[in-house]
């Protein structure tokens, strides 16, 4: 496994297999790797000739008072773990290679980064900016055949896809599902954050979604689903930054689960930590309804 600290070494490092029409993998991350990240890798390195795994703590999208300072940081174990999952390339830019002085360049998504994590309540659309621009530079750097994401962060997947339909990036997306603790939690660099109160408390997350969902199989609109997975909330005190069901693809509010998957999209802050989990509810043939469980992909 080597490691490239700049666009002239990494692509150095790619050069040959691209000579050679290689399949180039690419996954980014912020590092602090955990069987999410994993996941990534390894359906990488099923599908790949070559796997790159970027690790960057991006500070384009970090709000003011976010914690890009206390992001948790192991780049040792980072690259132990890279080197077991097969890595054969991991990317570590410093913050200068990625955003040298007078950098004045970023890519926006409108209409769908304005919602949900990008609400001006929530991390606002600047957010989102600073990932599209970051992954246009990271695909521009690399050039891969494809790119995996996590179905976690399902807005990002679903910018990043218009992202490279309008710009017409020549990379395959790839967004696989959300892997999770045995007792639920979505894993989350950022659950590292969690007393272990905290940590308890947080299942409600997936289990408010999980009633969602189930009262969208019954049968329900999407505001009686969201009812039942705000009792789950409730019950386990958690007041939710956004609870919300949007059309999976276009994000806009949707009333009923009416033959087009549905996003049921919750955030909420526990202590230190924000944490985020999502379901699709997909349509089934009969025109009814079949939770997903995060497992969306194409
Ligand atoms: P991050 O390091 O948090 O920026 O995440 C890097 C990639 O891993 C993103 O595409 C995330 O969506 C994905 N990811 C994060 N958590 C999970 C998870 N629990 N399951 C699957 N993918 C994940």
């Amino acid at each position: 496994m080597r490691t490239a600290a700049t666009k002239a070494e990494i692509r150095e490092a790619l050069a040959t297999a691209r000579r050679d029409g290689g399949r180039i993998g690419l996954v980014p991350t912020m590092g602090f790797l955990h069987d999410g990240h994993l996941s990534l890798l390894a359906a990488a390195r099923r599908e790949c000739d070559v796997v790159v795994m970027s690790l960057f703590v991006n500070p384009a999208q970090f709000g003011p008072g976010e914690d890009l300072e206390r992001y948790p940081r192991d780049r040792e174990r980072d690259e132990r773990l890279a080197g077991q999952a097969g890595v054969d390339l991991i990317y570590a830019p410093e913050v200068d290679d990625v955003y040298p002085s007078g950098f004045n360049t970023a890519v926006e998504v409108d209409g769908i980064t304005e919602v949900l994590c990008g609400d001006p309540a929530s991390r606002g659309p600047e957010h989102f900016r600073g990932v599209t621009t970051v992954v246009a530079k990271l695909f521009n750097t690399v050039q891969p055949d494809v790119a995996y994401f996590g179905q976690k962060d399902a807005q990002q997947a679903t910018v990043i896809r218009r992202m490279v339909r309008d710009l017409d990036f020549p990379v395959e997306i790839e967004v696989l599902p959300t892997v999770r603790e045995p007792d639920g939690l979505a894993m989350s660099s950022r659950n590292a954050y969690l007393s272990p109160a905290e940590r308890e408390r947080a299942t409600a997350l997936r289990r408010a979604l999980l009633d969602a969902e189930s009262a969208a199989a019954h049968g329900s609109t999407t505001s009686a689903a969201l009812d039942a997975a705000r009792r789950v909330l409730i019950e386990a005190g958690v007041e939710p930054e956004y609870l919300e069901a949007r059309d999976a693809e276009r994000l806009v509010p949707i009333e009923s689960f009416n033959g087009r998957p549905v996003l049921l999209a919750v955030a909420a802050r526990f202590g230190r930590a924000r944490l985020i989990d999502n379901v699709i509810v997909e349509p089934t043939a009969d025109g009814g309804t079949a939770g997903m469980a995060g497992s969306r992909t194409d």
